[in-house]
């Protein structure tokens, strides 16, 4: 600090606590695309410059793109292991906001000396409705969780805690539909009662298809609830772009509704959940060969899927096509969010991979193995889509959002740098773990989780994200 301060005064000119120099910046918020330097102190952005500037830490960003950190709103694993995971996919930023949980206080105390990323939470009704329903299910509603309704005092019992998850912080509230299949009408309206009356987005995971947006969308017009609507891709599959209309249709009506959306045609989840259990339990024998375990990437039958359902576990459903895929990831109305899936040690590619698959096989012309259809949009939408969007989807209830997702003096120095040339992703469902090429560095609160393309081992600079209490 005094050495700092002396070479201020030696010298006339800042050094600032690290320099980004060189790289093509691009800032969806300001429309900047042109070559800066950026100095970086405390934290955060100190100046960005076409002058020379100095600073104690050099990066070199000569040839590569300079982007806000990445933001996802959809990221299920919230482990020092998926951290590290998102980091080597340019993610600054990781929030859970579908399943959640029951217990806002002690879920942001278990990360309070600090994580890799950025993280948070949102009060989630799925793992809310385990806890008064006492579910025997650990990760997801098995028995009463599931299965049964509740009664009038424990809707208000569910509604009540929600209410308590907000005040201790929460992000927004969660739902998923499908796993809870009991959940009357009555007892939704009461969650997007409280969603509306504290003004937080309720981030949905909506029974499938047209059925399920109409559903969601009319609990969020009659209730005035902010909506979101996860991973539009897999909830919509051959309906994706009819779904897309109504939510371009709902937002002209002036709704507060929004999307999001993965890039990979195939999703993932817990094998004894009642979103797998309930399709194909009953299903013809033919289609469980849709459902590949995960493990060992075995086609089911009958006889396998009994088995596995007894044993537990991730499985994945192959039930999209890339052309529906291409549509979700290209629509102006999507956020890009991983819905990252990480269970003992496996999970799907996306918890790896999601951003740089965007950048590597969506956005980068011309459009590879022909996908597409729609126009394969700009760098700068791409990074929009990650940066800019997310934020300002939750800066209403969460002011500290206006800090992030963009590259301005004064905003956290959450900073994503790639080479746009060569960024893609290479995780499999066989190799989920792969970490992406292209992402170069990474920055949280200015400092470096990711440098020359490898996660920086024993730093925890990312901070908790939180909602202010409603009022
Ligand atoms: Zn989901």
């Amino acid at each position: 600090m005094i050495t700092a301060l002396l070479l201020v005064l030696q010298l006339g000119t800042p050094v600032y606590d690290r320099v980004i120099l060189g790289g093509h910046v691009m800032d969806p918020a300001s429309k900047l695309d042109a070559v800066r330097n950026i100095g970086l102190s405390g934290g955060r952005i100190a100046v960005i410059t076409t002058e020379a500037i100095s600073g104690r830490d050099t990066v070199d960003a000569g040839g590569l793109v300079v982007a806000p950190g990445f933001i996802d709103l959809h990221a299920a694993g919230q482990s020092p292991e998926t951290y590290r995971f998102y980091a080597l996919d340019g993610v600054t930023t990781a929030l859970e906001l579908e399943l959640g949980t029951s217990d806002v206080a002690a879920w942001y105390r278990d990360r309070s000396a600090g994580e890799v990323v950025n993280y948070g939470v949102s009060i989630g009704h799925i793992k809310v409705r385990m806890a008064v329903m006492h579910d025997s299910g650990t990760r997801m509603p098995v028995s009463d969780g599931a299965y049964r309704a509740a009664s009038p005092a424990q809707i208000t019992e569910i509604a009540q805690r929600i209410e308590i998850g907000l005040s201790e912080g929460a992000v927004d509230i969660g739902a998923g539909f499908p796993y809870t299949p009991a959940a009357t009408r009555e007892e939704l309206l009461a969650v997007f009662r409280v969603a509306a009356r504290t003004k937080t987005p309720i981030h949905v995971h909506i029974r499938p298809g047209v059925a399920g947006l109409k559903e969601a969308l009319a609990l969020a017009a009659e209730t005035n609830a902010p909506l979101h609507v996860v991973h539009i891709n897999s909830a919509g599959l051959a309906e994706t772009p009819a779904m897309l209309e109504m939510i371009n249709d709902a937002r002209a009506r002036g709704s507060d509704v929004t999307t999001e959306a993965y890039p990979y045609d195939a999703g993932m989840t817990e094998i004894q959940s009642a979103t797998i259990q309930d399709v194909y339990k009953n299903a013809p024998d033919e289609r469980l060969a849709e459902l590949e375990w995960a493990r060992t990437g075995e086609r089911l039958n009958r006889a396998s899927f009994e088995r596995y359902t007894r044993i537990g576990g991730p499985v994945v459903v192959h039930t999209n096509t890339e052309a529906m895929v291409a549509v979700a990831i290209q629509s102006p109305l999507t956020i890009i969010a991983s819905d990252a899936y990480w269970q003992d040690g496996t999970g799907h590619p996306r918890t790896t991979g999601a951003f740089a698959r965007v950048l590597g096989r969506y956005f980068r012309s011309p459009s590879p193995e022909g996908r597409g259809g729609q126009g394969v949009r700009t760098l700068m939408e791409a990074i929009r889509k990650m940066t800019l969007m997310p934020a300002q989807r939750l800066e209403a209830r969460v002011p500290a959002m206006r800090q992030k997702g963009r590259l301005r003096v004064g905003a956290d120095a959450d900073i994503t740098i790639f080479d746009s040339a060569t960024v893609m992703d290479r995780s499999t469902y066989r190799e989920p773990s792969l970490p992406p090429v292209g992402i170069q560095h990474v920055m949280v609160n200015g400092v470096s989780v990711v440098a020359n393309g490898q996660a920086v081992e024993g730093v925890a600079p990312g901070k908790a994200v939180r909602g202010v209490a409603p009022r």
